[in-house]
C-alpha cells in the first residue's frame, strides 16, 4: 500500500473506498506526527463508518478497519479530525492536530456469560472472541473483544505506508494520551507487536525471558487454545515476538536454535 495526496492506495494500484465525513476543522490541516489506534466499541464495520460520517457525532477519524480487514477512508490523512480529544503525549496536547486516528471495529469491553461473551449493546460473541485482562490503567480484570488477524495485518501495511509517507514518530493508544478517560485500543490489542512492525523496529532489541515455574505453551492466547506440547521445563528460555493481554507469543530456545512457538502466561516468565 502507499499514500498518494493524502489517500490512501491499495496494493493494486486503486484507491481505496473513502467516503468523507463532515466531521473534520474545515480549512485547516496537520502535519501528522503520530499514528493513534482506537476500538469503536461498535457493533459491525458499516455502523461504525455511518457513526463517524454522521454530523451529529461529532466525532471521526482518518480510517476504519473492519474485521475482515475491509477499509473506509474518511478524511485526507492531513485532515484535522476529531478522534483524540482532550489528549496529551510527549509534550503535545490536542492530539487531533498531531495524529492520525485509525479505528478498528471491535466491541471494546466484554462481560462474560455461560456461553461467551456480551457487550455494552447486548450483541453476544463466542468464548474465543473474547479474553479476560487487566488494563493497564488501571481497573481489575475485566475481559475484552479480541482483534482478529486480517484487522492486525491491514493496519500494519497501513500503518507501515503511513509512516514512509509522513516520517511518523510512533504508534500509540487513544488509553496513551488520554489514559484517564480512554480504555481502547485496551489490552487485548497487541501494541508491542504492531508498533515493532510498523516502525521497523524488529532488530532493535530481542526481548529474552525464561519461565519461573513449569509452563504450558498454547496455540493461542487464552487457556481455551490447546497447549502445543508437554510444559516447558522452569528455566526453558524464549524469545518474545508479540503480546495480547497478559499473554506473550514466544519462539521456545534449546540452547540458541529455536523449537516450538506459541503463547505462554506472562506471569510465569522474567527476563535474562
Ligand atoms: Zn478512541
Amino acid at each position: 500500500m502507499k499514500i498518494d495526496q493524502h489517500r490512501l492506495v491499495l496494493d493494486d494500484d486503486t484507491p481505496a473506498p473513502f467516503r468523507q465525513t463532515p466531521n473534520i476543522s474545515r480549512g485547516r490541516t496537520i502535519t501528522p506526527q503520530y499514528l493513534v489506534i482506537h476500538y469503536t466499541a461498535g457493533s459491525s464495520f458499516d455502523s461504525s463508518v455511518d457513526w463517524l460520517t454522521n454530523p451529529d457525532a461529532q466525532a471521526s477519524a482518518h480510517l476504519v478497519i473492519g474485521r475482515d480487514g475491509e477499509i473506509m477512508q474518511l478524511a485526507d490523512f492531513n485532515a484535522r479530525t476529531w478522534h483524540a480529544g482532550k489528549s496529551s503525549w510527549r509534550g503535545l496536547s490536542g492530539l487531533n492536530s498531531h495524529s492520525i486516528g485509525i479505528e478498528l471495529d471491535n466491541a471494546g469491553i466484554l462481560t462474560k456469560t455461560p456461553d461467551g461473551w456480551r457487550s455494552a449493546f447486548q450483541k453476544t460473541y463466542p468464548e474465543a472472541d473474547g479474553m479476560e485482562a487487566a488494563h493497564k490503567n488501571g481497573g481489575g480484570m475485566r475481559g475484552w473483544h479480541r482483534y482478529t488477524l486480517n484487522q492486525i495485518e491491514a493496519l500494519v501495511a497501513i500503518g507501515s505506508a503511513l509512516v514512509r509517507e509522513y516520517g511518523l514518530k510512533d504508534v500509540i493508544g487513544h488509553d496513551d494520551i488520554a489514559p484517564n478517560r480512554k480504555s481502547d485500543p485496551g489490552p487485548a490489542f497487541p501494541m508491542e507487536m504492531v508498533r515493532s512492525r510498523i516502525m521497523g523496529r524488529e532488530d532493535e532489541t530481542e526481548e529474552r525471558v525464561e519461565c519461573t515455574a513449569a509452563l504450558n505453551i498454547r496455540s493461542g492466547p487464552g487457556t481455551g487454545f490447546d497447549k502445543i506440547r508437554d510444559a516447558l521445563p522452569k528455566g526453558t528460555q524464549m524469545i518474545v515476538t508479540g503480546e495480547s493481554g497478559v499473554w506473550i507469543a514466544v519462539t521456545v530456545l534449546d540452547g540458541d536454535d529455536p523449537t516450538d512457538t506459541g503463547w505462554v502466561h506472562s506471569h510465569f516468565v522474567k527476563a535474562v
